[in-house]
């Protein structure tokens, strides 16, 4: 490595962190990548795993496999504690690791509104271990209900409550409707699985709040066709084992009785903020300037979900993958121009392509600009656009070839319950 080559840290890999690395293919660089996972994950498609449509390796990719072949880039498996901006030091692994530039691209977690308490009850999705879990809550749940002989046991168990009507929650509504009524209704002997309940639980007006009004409704009607009961205008009051406590618009209180609960409500950006002492938004994301940089420290930078940035117009970039690729883009030209002495790129100036919600078999929301997609037709572009996105082509063949099989045969192939809690079940 020659000493005159600039340094440069790039803390997270995933949508964000990985296209700045590898957007420095090519330039004067080194580029030493830090992750406390030692695989990329495509969020998107967590859901699918959850549901047991897709098996973790189709949605995740080692980091080194994918930086291979790239000769400047570094891996290193390692949680990051710390930053020390004055010295130009990220401590991660027990080591002191040094930079010239540093890329924040920690992405965001859950946030429960206050009440971290509520984590323990109602999990979320944000990673493949979130993923396996919550897959073998809603596979055991079945499994437990098929045991007990009591009704109201019976009830609770096949009741899954998801609490938050955006994407995410309108996903896995959809999913886990499929499941109970498609992939396992001929499997059992002593419960119906078709009698799960699914409750899509929203504090807000109306689901998908970031699509059309028009397309929020129709994904309202999709889902009650699928048998999934959505309540708008109630506020998740608290959430306790076995049951969530809900108030209504008008103030009624609500009670739904269910053993699995999912968060979907709410994100709260990673800890980068703290590390470099740098102003946040109320959410936790570092507010960073026109060329993403961190206030007062140019040679820092925050992209993805763990930044507050806007676009030309001041209207926040949403925490979205292709936001996260287009900042991580940036940062790299940012970086590029500074190694080789050229002026800096214009500010970054984020260009919002449209957005895409599935919501069950052969009914998806697309909105591009002016158009408007949905059910079979919105389905069919959702689909092809998650494959394309997928790195690699065997990726991409393989989930192509999962979700054709699945289709024509309304089965889910990846259905283990793995880990501590089928010893738990089995110890009942
Ligand atoms: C369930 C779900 C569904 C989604 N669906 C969509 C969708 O349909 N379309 C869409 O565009 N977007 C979707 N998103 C949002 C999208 O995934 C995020 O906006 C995107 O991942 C943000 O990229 P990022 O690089 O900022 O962070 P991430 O992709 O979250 O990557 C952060 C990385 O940082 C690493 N990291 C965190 N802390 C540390 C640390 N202390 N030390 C070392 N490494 C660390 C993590 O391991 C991770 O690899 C979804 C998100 C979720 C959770």
């Amino acid at each position: 490595m020659s000493g005159a080559r600039r340094r440069v840290v790039v803390v997270g890999a995933g949508f964000g962190g990985l296209e700045t690395a590898k957007a420095l293919a090519d330039e004067p660089v080194d580029v030493v990548v830090i992750d406390k996972r030692n695989h990329h994950c495509f969020q998107p498609l967590l859901y699918q795993v959850a549901t047991a449509a897709l098996s973790p390796a189709d949605i995740a990719w080692p980091i080194r496999g994918i930086l291979r072949g790239q000769a400047n880039a570094t891996v290193l498996m390692a949680e990051v504690e710390t930053i020390d901006p004055q010295a130009r030091i990220v401590r991660a692994g027990g080591r002191a690791i040094p930079y010239d530039d540093l890329v924040l691209a920690t992405g965001a977690t859950h946030s429960y509104f206050g009440h971290p308490e509520w984590a323990q009850v109602a999990p979320g999705l944000k990673s493949i271990e979130d993923a396996t879990a919550l897959r073998r809550a809603i596979l055991l749940a079945f499994e437990r209900a098929e045991l007990s002989d009591d009704p109201a046991e019976r009830e609770r168990l096949l009741t899954f409550a998801i609490v938050g009507g955006g994407p995410t929650g309108v996903e896995l509504a959809g999913a886990i409707a499929e499941v109970a009524r498609q992939a396992l209704p001929r499997e059992f002997r002593r419960i119906d699985p078709r009698e799960a309940r699914v409750v899509l639980l929203e504090a807000g007006p109306r689901l998908l709040p970031s699509f059309p009004e028009n397309l929020a409704r129709y994904a309202e009607r999709a889902l009650a066709r699928m048998g999934v009961d959505v309540a708008v205008r109630t506020r998740v009051v608290d959430c306790r084992p076995g049951a969530v406590e809900t108030v209504g618009a008008d103030g009624e209180p609500g009670r739904v009785p269910a053993e699995t609960i999912v968060w979907a409500a709410g994100v709260r950006a990673s800890p980068a903020g703290r590390w470099v002492a740098a102003e946040t938004d109320p959410a936790g994301r570092i507010r960073v300037g026109p060329d993403l940089s961190v206030g007062g420290r140019p040679e820092i930078f925050a992209i993805g979900d763990t930044a507050a940035a806007t676009d030309d117009e001041g209207r926040p970039v949403p925490g979205i993958a292709p936001a996260a690729k287009q900042m991580g883009r940036y940062v790299a030209s940012v970086v590029a121009a500074r190694a080789r002495g050229r002026a800096p790129p214009a500010p970054f100036a984020y260009r919002h392509h449209g957005d895409l919600a599935t919501i069950g078999r052969r009914a998806a929301v697309v909105k591009l600009d002016r158009l408007e997609l949905k059910g079979a037709l919105g389905w069919w572009f959702w689909g092809f656009a998650h494959v394309y996105y997928l790195i690699g082509l065997r990726n991409r063949l393989i989930v192509a070839v999962q979700w054709l099989w699945n289709y024509l045969t309304y089965q889910r192939g990846a259905r283990l319950i793995v880990g501590a809690a089928a010893d738990d079940a089995a110890r009942r």
